[in-house]
């Protein structure tokens, strides 16, 4: 197999994780936001933002579209409700594995 020396790189880049106080702050303003009334309604629709499922509200969990350890803010747009499944899916998956696993579930 040849090596992409540059996509490697590239690839590197990517998976270097933003530093620990952004991350601190971050996950602080997710929590203040996981008690506010708009993020209350969003958790009873019970409806996951990626599968589309209907869930009872205590199961459903705050996910950050863009992960904090990617740059990704805890900011309303990027805050989506998200059953368990889905939760645990996207934590294990590459982000292009997520991105197949999304395409396949939306057929
Ligand atoms: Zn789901």
């Amino acid at each position: 197999m040849n090596l992409d020396i540059r996509a490697l790189k590239s690839m590197n880049d990517y998976l270097i994780p933003p530093d620990e106080t952004f991350i601190k702050k971050e996950r602080d303003n997710a929590r203040k936001l996981r008690t506010s009334q708009w993020w209350k309604r969003k958790r009873s629709s019970g409806i996951c933002h990626y599968c589309n499922n209907n869930f009872p509200p205590n199961e459903i969990t705050m996910d950050h579209v863009i992960p904090l350890s990617r740059g990704g803010k805890s900011q309303k747009f990027n805050l989506v409700p998200c059953c368990k499944e889905c939760n645990t899916k996207k934590k294990q998956l590459l982000p292009f594995e997520w991105e197949e696993y999304m395409a396949f579930i939306k057929k």
